[in-house]
């Protein structure tokens, strides 16, 4: 097989925030979106067609559409109750 890989668009791996699946750098330390230490917890990574497909709840504070399996939302920094 090919050393390199090529990703088509709907291949992208991005990498999302574990507590607020938000998106960050493989490199981020601290969340620019609920603002917590990244490092502690494994980060999530995901096809961009597989988190397209996450499915989304309302935060329970600002009602802003996240994804169901976030814990913070990157919106308001507010916790959810599930
Ligand atoms: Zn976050
Ligand atoms: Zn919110």
């Amino acid at each position: 097989m090919a050393e390199q890989k090529y990703f088509d668009s709907s291949e992208e791996i991005i990498i999302l925030c574990p507590y607020c699946m938000g998106e960050i750098e493989e490199d981020t330390q601290i969340c620019p979106h609920c603002k917590q230490d990244t490092q502690n917890d494994a980060p999530f990574e995901m096809t961009l067609e597989e988190y397209e497909s996450e499915p989304r709840v309302n935060c329970t504070s600002c009602g802003k559409p996240i994804l169901e399996l976030a814990n913070i939302c990157p919106f308001c920094g507010n916790h959810q109750k599930h």
